[in-house]
């Protein structure tokens, strides 16, 4: 069967790239192609960014209610069209379907937040001094560039794009090469929702040409990235060349601290939930699992014993647990870590292995965990981005948040105990941009989202993220009706200059 070729969109017109192979989108699951797009160039990155300027001129121009007012409405329609963007996501990038309706489902709320955002944000009235009134007001950056993983397609997009929608920009988007489908969708809802055409702009392509060409691009007044740290610095290094504005959200390797006064259970369920969901595919996956001594042994062989009766198979059945990783290149990836691991002396407790039989064609991978983990293996240290897990002992309270900060990361982690006190010093002393107390994953519109350290530059979601998306315009106004003449040559000099 003809598997369907999509095209980009670039000022509202769908646009083809006929001079370059297209790119196949896979089906993690099975290895079929099950799509193609075009592979975009720097011409075609030119033309979405000038479609951009001339249709941001109009949307800009629009007071935030009336932005909002579509954003509302696109927000009501993606929820009615939700089923097809889940199937996608799961086809796309073999994420099991149970995960992508608790994550795509709450994707309307983005567009609903932000617009009450916009319809309620207020500008400031600043002490200056004197006879003046001095106020501030937010304007529209005007164009920004969206590049994004394949991870959480959707997601990913929905946090930079309502931001940037409702504060007036246009976009052009840089999807994944491995999961552009569910973006281009999106256009078609944005159409019905009454966007101007030009507003959102999608060129499908690999990073290296695409999407440097947008990180490139000197008429981009901001850079959104979400993406491995090496990527971020290049792309950070292109925005700034051009003094654009610029936010990453980068690599991780979480940390999952539990300690000896928490539920045993609940902190394991935790674990694997922080471990392997998206089969360990996302940057705040609990890649580190680190548990006080004295209750180490039994949090280890619970894991071991649940991981190793977690269900993988087909992501688009609602009993699979576990889907499989993205692509051949992740799996090798992800393979090359764990025999990186066994020779750097850590044993594989459970899994590490490929399932055989009806799995043998997808990209799948036993969820693994490792014990006898030393501090500085490049397993405890390096993002693998799959469904490994590193355990190791500490301590007490000072020995864990030493060996949770041990890291060139700093995006995210889990503090697991009932003392209260605990759990707030903990957090406090740990440097990540998000750390969670007794639970792992949590992630709401209002609350910022970003990491410190290698992990990134700058914040999604909460109104932060909107702000960040304006420029600040200060007016001084002058109140005095006094006349003034600073070059008043009648004017005693000592008067002009007292
Ligand atoms: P990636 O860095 O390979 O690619 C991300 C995007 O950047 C893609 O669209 C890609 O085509 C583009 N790109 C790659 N090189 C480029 C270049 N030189 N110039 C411009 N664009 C370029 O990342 P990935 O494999 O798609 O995603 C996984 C990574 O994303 C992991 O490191 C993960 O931790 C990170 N991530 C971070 C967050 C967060 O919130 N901090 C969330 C999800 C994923």
């Amino acid at each position: 069967m003809a598997v369907k070729h999509w095209k980009m969109l670039i000022g509202g017109q769908e646009v083809d790239a006929p001079g370059a192979e297209p790119i196949p989108v896979e089906n993690p699951a099975n290895g079929q192609v099950i799509a193609t797009v075009p592979a975009g160039d720097a011409s075609h990155v030119d033309a979405a960014v000038a479609a951009a300027h001339k249709a941001q001129r109009e949307w800009g121009a629009r007071t935030p209610t009336e932005r909002a007012i579509v954003l509302e409405k696109f927000a009501r329609l993606l929820r009615e069209r939700l089923p097809e963007f889940i199937d996608c996501e799961v086809e796309q990038i073999g994420r099991p379907i149970r995960e992508m309706r608790a994550q795509v489902s709450r994707l309307p709320e983005w567009y609903e937040y932000f617009s009450a955002v916009a319809r309620t944000h207020e500008g400031r009235v600043h002490p200056f001094g004197g006879p003046y009134v001095n106020y501030t007001r937010r304007q529209p950056l005007g164009v920004v560039g969206l590049i994004t993983p394949w991870n959480h397609p959707m997601l990913i997009l929905t946090k930079k794009l309502a931001p940037a929608l409702a504060a007036g920009n246009a976009v052009v988007v840089k999807p994944s090469e491995l999961a552009p489908i569910t973006p281009l969708m999106l256009a078609d809802v944005f159409r019905e929702a009454g966007l101007p055409e030009g507003v959102y702009n999608v060129i499908t392509g690999y990073g290296a040409a695409a999407g440097k060409a947008l990180s490139e691009h000197p008429d981009i007044q901001k850079i959104d990235v979400t993406g491995g740290t090496e990527t971020g610095r290049h792309i950070g290094a292109a925005a700034g060349r051009n003094l654009a504005g610029f936010a990453a959200e980068l690599g991780g390797k979480a940390s999952v601290l539990v300690f000896d006064d928490t539920d045993i259970d609940r902190a394991v369920s935790g674990a694997l939930f922080a471990s392997f969901i998206a089969a360990g595919q996302t940057c705040v996956q609990g890649a580190r699992l680190l548990v006080q001594e004295s209750i180490y042994d039994q949090v280890v062989s619970r894991l071991v014993e649940r991981t190793r009766n977690l269900r993988l198979g087909d992501p688009a059945d609602i009993n699979t647990e576990i889907g499989p990783v993205v692509c051949q290149r992740q799996l090798d990836r992800v393979m090359d870590y764990i025999n990186i691991g066994r020779s750097e002396g850590a044993t594989v407790a459970v899994g590490g292995e490929r399932p055989g039989g009806a799995l043998a064609d997808g990209y799948f991978l036993q969820p693994t965990v490792f014990t006898n983990v030393k501090l500085g293996m490049r397993v405890e240290q390096e993002e693998i981005f799959g469904p490994v897990v590193c355990a190791m002992p500490f301590r007490d309270e000072a020995h864990a948040i030493e060996l949770a900060n041990a890291t060139n990361f700093g995006l995210a982690g889990s503090v697991w105990t009932r003392d209260i006190a605990r759990a707030h010093r903990v957090a406090h002393s740990l440097e990540m941009g998000i750390v969670w107390i007794n639970d792992h994953h949590r992630i709401d519109p209002s609350s910022p989202w970003g990491g410190f350290k290698e992990s990134g530059v700058g914040k999604e979601n909460g109104i932060v993220t909107y702000e960040a998306y304006t420029r600040t315009q200060s007016v001084v106004v002058n109140l005095s009706d006094e006349p003034f003449d600073w070059f008043d040559e009648n004017k005693a000099v000592e008067k002009r200059y007292s």
